[in-house]
């Protein structure tokens, strides 16, 4: 298997060399890098290497270690994920629900405008004021931008909580890291790039406004218990303990995805469980952002609201990569039924540009996992913390977390 591994790593790195954002991360050896670039092996020949590669994997015996059969599974459906982004690249046009099947295993379920408006119907009745939805919304949400001078200590005081939440439950590497830089002009608002070695470089978006809630979202989507977190355990239980070289290269268009960003969603709740996420804002981000704490639970109401449209993204996504409806059209759907800000919205079809069918890894894969680790006894906060740092240092693929 290791030396299938290796070979996989290098057809990814060959990928690399024709999809700029393929190859989200590497810290294998640097030669195979640059051997990639030096050989630049056209798409067919990697997708006839691919195939033989799924062939080899095919006839490899299973050693009994549970760990190894997922080994094996999540490499051969990690392979037939680059041969469906390699069609892509030879022009291939898959829907959406097709290539979200094809690079991230699994299909997101399809929502009624109705079930929207459903929700719509009780945000409007939360919200104080009259005239239109949006306009009261956008209103209501001045007041939780932190002040572009407080984002800093915000945020650091945020990445503190959630690491302190984190360690309580999970053994890190010693020397395990992150730094922090704030960027312009980026269709993400946050973005984890793992650098080997225990070490990530996170990146905040500050084109739109900040709310405070991105404070606690962001230190634990990218770094404790999300992103950050998953990469430096995966080093260190699977590459560095069992010698597994795929880990050390994460191709962003693959199954790794939808575990990737359904961790880093459901870390959120398992690192604040019930109230404590209110309690926290409230006492401790609000008056570090000099905003007012007697507003924090009627926000974290309205927040519980807007929460359930996290699948409205999907439809207009779907709907706009399928051709279906344009930019203008995406945009105005995603301002009445994820009820974004013009700006938020149109920075949101840029998203749908590069990323596709991605989408669907944050909501479903929240939904997934949150559902994969619950029902396995990970009700209960100590459980919880366990099935998901369990989940979180496995390769584990999105159809197997159905079981
Ligand atoms: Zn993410």
């Amino acid at each position: 298997m290791n030396t299938i591994a290796e070979q996989y790593v290098k057809l990814v790195l060959a990928v690399g060399q024709h999809d700029a954002d393929y190859v989200d991360a590497f810290y294998g050896p640097a030669e195979w890098k640059t051997e990639a670039a030096r050989q630049k092996i056209a798409l067919a020949g990697i997708d006839a290497t691919a195939a033989r590669l799924g062939g080899d994997i095919a006839a490899v015996r299973d050693d009994g270690d549970e760990l190894a059969g997922l080994r094996r599974e999540y490499l051969r459906r990690q392979l037939d994920a680059l041969r469906a982004r390699v069609r892509m690249l030879q022009g291939t046009k898959l829907t959406f629900d097709e290539e979200s099947q094809a690079l991230y295993d699994a299909v997101a379920p399809r929502h009624p405008d109705s079930y929207f408006e459903d929700i719509l119907k009780e945000i409007d009745r939360a919200l104080p004021g009259t005239g239109p939805l949006i306009d009261r919304y956008d209103a209501f949400r001045q007041q939780f931008i932190v002040p572009a001078e407080r984002l800093s200590p915000v945020f650091d005081r945020a990445i503190a909580e959630c690491r302190g939440r984190t360690l309580a439950h999970v053994a890190l590497p010693a020397d395990e890291h992150f730094t922090v830089e704030y960027v312009k002009n980026k269709p993400w608002s946050g973005y984890n790039w793992y650098q080997g070695n225990f070490r990530s470089l996170i990146q905040v978006n500050t084109d739109l406004p900040i709310y405070i809630d991105r404070a606690v979202d962001l230190a634990c989507h990218e770094g404790y218990p999300g992103h950050h977190v998953y990469n430096a355990l995966l080093e260190q239980h699977l590459v560095r303990d069992r010698g597994w070289v795929e880990f050390t290269i994460y191709p962003l268009f693959s199954p790794q995805s939808l575990i990737a960003e359904g961790t880093a969603n459901y870390g959120i709740e398992v690192a604040f469980p019930g109230a404590e996420r209110l309690a926290f804002e409230r006492d401790v981000l609000f008056p570090l952002a000099g905003l007012d704490s007697s507003q924090a639970d009627a926000y974290a109401r309205v927040r519980t609201l807007t929460d359930r449209l996290a699948y409205a993204g999907n439809e207009a996504a779907r709907r706009y990569v399928n051709g279906e409806i344009d930019r203008a059209a995406a945009a105005a759907w995603l301002s009445r039924y994820a009820m974004s800000s013009p700006k938020a919205a149109e920075q949101r079809t840029h998203f749908f540009d590069t990323y596709r069918s991605y989408v669907i890894n944050y909501n479903l894969g929240k939904d997934l996992v949150k559902q994969f680790v619950e029902s396995r006894g990970g009700a209960g906060t100590a459980r919880r913390w366990e099935e998901f740092a369990r989940l979180l240092a496995s390769p584990r693929l999105p159809s197997g977390l159905r079981n």
